[in-house]
C-alpha cells in the first residue's frame, strides 16, 4: 500500500544491542505534561498535591493566564504536613470542596501526585475514590503521580491517560481510538485525513471533554500517536482493546506507514489510500526537502530526555539524510518502538536510560553537529562549542503528520543554521 522511499533497511536497530546505564539522569518531572494536558481536556482541572517547588514549576513553565482562571494549581503541603501533624487527607477534602464550589465548570478532577506527597505516602488513589463519592456525578476524580522519582517528563501524560482507562464505558462496537495529546489543529487533520479514508468511528483519548461518547472494549483498535504511551497501552490492552503497532507519525514517511497499517486494519483499498495521501505525501516531501538542507550528511546525538528520539532518529536519518551516532531513549519498549527501530538502519548506539556523566563523556569525543538533550545539558554543551537542540521543545510544538513535517525538520535545522551565521559574523 505504501511505496517508502528509501526502502527499509536490510537490517534495522530492532535486534541491536542496547547500552543500559543507571546513574545521575538530567530531566524535568512529569508534572510538566499538566501544561499542554490542561489546554487539551477542556472541563479538567490538575491539583498538583505538592511543594511550593512544584507550584514555581508550573507557574514558570505554563506562565499565568491573564483572561481566564487557570485549569491547574497546587495544594501545598506545609511542613506540618510533611511532618505528619496535619490529616493531610482531611484538608485535601476541604481544598478540593473550595475548588469545585468556586469553579462550577470542573467535570474532571485529577489529583496530580509529586515528590514530596509520594515520600510521605499520601495515599491519592484513596482520596479520588473518597472524592468521587462525595462529588459524583457532576465531577469524576482521578489520581496519578506526576512525580520526578525516577520518572521523565512526558510520562505525566501516560499516567493521566492510563489512569483514565479504567473509568472508560464498555463498548462493543469496532472502534477506533487514537491515542496520545495533540494540538488541536493537528488533531483535526489527522481526524480528517483518517475520515477522507472511510475509517471510522474514531475517538481521541484524551478526549477534550467528559462528555465525549469515548469507550472502550473487545472490538476497540488503538493506535498511539506519542511513543512515551506504555502504560496506557498496557491499560488499553487490560480492558481488551488490540494496539495497531506503526512507525510513529513523524515525517512523511512515519505518517504515510502510520495511516497504512490504519487504513489496512479497516480494509481500505490502495487506490483509496493512495488517492487521500498522495498530495500531501508530495508537499510534506517538498517540506521536508527545503527545510532539511543544512541537516544532509550531519550527525546527531540524542540524550534521553523526551521518549520521541527514537522515531525522531528514524525521521532524521530517513527522511533529513542525517547521521545518528547515538540514540539514548530513558525507555525503550519492544510493542512501541519496534516499528521506529526497523526502519533505524543498524549503525547507531541505542542507549536506554542514562549515566549522564558517562553519556557526556560520549558526546564529547564523538563531536556530533547536533545534539538533542534537555535544557540542563544544552547551554553547557553550547559553551562546549556543540550545537543543541531542547527536547522539550519537540513535545510543545506541533511536529505530527504531513502538514507539520517541513516544520519538524527546520526545528533540527534551526540551531546548525544559526551556528553557521554565527560563524561567518565572527570570521
Ligand atoms: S514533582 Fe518533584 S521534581 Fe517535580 S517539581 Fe515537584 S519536587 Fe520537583
Amino acid at each position: 500500500m505504501t511505496q517508502q522511499s528509501p526502502p527499509p533497511p536490510a537490517l534495522g536497530c530492532r535486534s541491536s544491542p542496547v547500552l543500559k546505564q543507571r546513574g545521575q539522569r538530567e530531566v524535568f518531572c512529569g508534572l510538566t505534561g499538566i501544561i499542554w494536558l490542561h489546554r487539551k481536556i477542556q472541563d479538567a482541572f490538575f491539583l498538583v498535591v505538592g511543594s511550593r517547588t512544584c507550584a514555581h514549576l508550573l507557574q514558570s513553565a505554563a506562565g499565568v493566564m491573564i483572561f481566564a482562571e487557570p485549569r491547574f494549581g497546587t495544594a501545598i503541603l506545609e511542613e506540618s504536613d510533611l511532618a505528619g501533624l496535619n490529616d493531610a487527607h482531611s484538608e485535601l477534602d476541604r481544598t478540593v470542596a473550595q475548588l469545585l464550589e468556586r469553579r462550577p465548570d470542573i467535570r474532571q478532577l485529577f489529583l496530580v501526585g509529586s515528590c514530596p506527597s509520594e515520600v510521605i505516602k499520601l495515599d491519592l488513589a484513596r482520596a479520588a475514590e473518597r472524592l468521587t463519592q462525595v462529588h459524583a456525578p457532576k465531577v469524576r476524580v482521578l489520581d496519578y503521580s506526576g512525580s520526578g522519582i525516577e520518572t521523565t517528563f512526558t510520562q505525566g501524560e501516560d499516567a493521566c491517560l492510563a489512569a483514565m482507562v479504567p473509568v472508560l464505558p464498555a463498548t462493543e462496537a469496532r472502534e477506533l481510538v487514537v491515542v496520545g495529546a495533540l494540538p488541536d489543529v493537528v488533531e483535526d487533520q489527522m481526524l480528517g485525513l483518517l475520515d477522507a479514508l472511510g475509517i471510522g468511528p474514531v475517538h481521541v483519548l484524551p478526549a477534550r471533554s467528559a462528555d465525549s461518547d469515548l469507550a472502550v472494549g473487545p472490538n476497540t483498535v488503538f493506535a498511539l500517536a506519542q511513543p512515551f504511551l506504555g502504560d496506557t497501552h498496557a491499560a488499553l490492552e487490560r480492558r481488551g482493546a488490540r494496539h495497531l503497532p506503526a512507525p510513529f507519525p513523524f515525517g512523511e514517511e512515519g505518517t504515510t506507514v502510520w495511516l497504512a497499517a490504519i487504513a489496512q486494519e479497516f480494509g481500505v483499498t490502495p487506490d483509496r489510500f493512495a488517492e487521500v495521501t498522495d498530495a500531501p505525501r508530495r508537499r510534506a516531501r517538498q517540506a521536508i526537502a527545503q527545510a532539511a538542507a543544512p541537516l544532509a550528511d550531519k550527525s546527531v546525538f540524542f540524550f534521553p530526555d523526551s521518549q520521541l528520539e527514537i522515531p525522531l532518529a528514524r525521521f532524521l536519518t530517513r527522511e533529513c539524510g542525517m547521521l545518528a551516532l547515538e540514540v539514548g531513549s530513558p525507555y525503550i519498549h519492544d510493542a512501541l518502538h519496534g516499528p521506529d527501530l526497523d526502519l533505524l538502519a543498524q549503525g547507531p548506539q541505542i542507549s536506554e536510560g542514562q549515566d549522564v556523566d558517562l553519556q557526556l563523556d560520549r558526546c564529547r569525543a564523538a563531536r556530533p553537529d547536533l545534539t538533542v538533550c534537555g535544557l540542563g545539558l544544552a547551554n553547557p554543551l553550547e559553551a562546549e562549542g556543540l550545537s543543541t537542540k531542547w527536547a522539550i521543545e519537540l513535545v510543545f510544538t506541533p511536529v505530527h503528520f504531513y502538514e507539520q513535517a517541513g516544520d519538524l525538520a527546520s526545528l533540527f535545522a534551526r540551531p546548525l543554521r544559526r551556528k553557521s551565521i554565527l560563524g561567518v559574523a565572527a570570521e
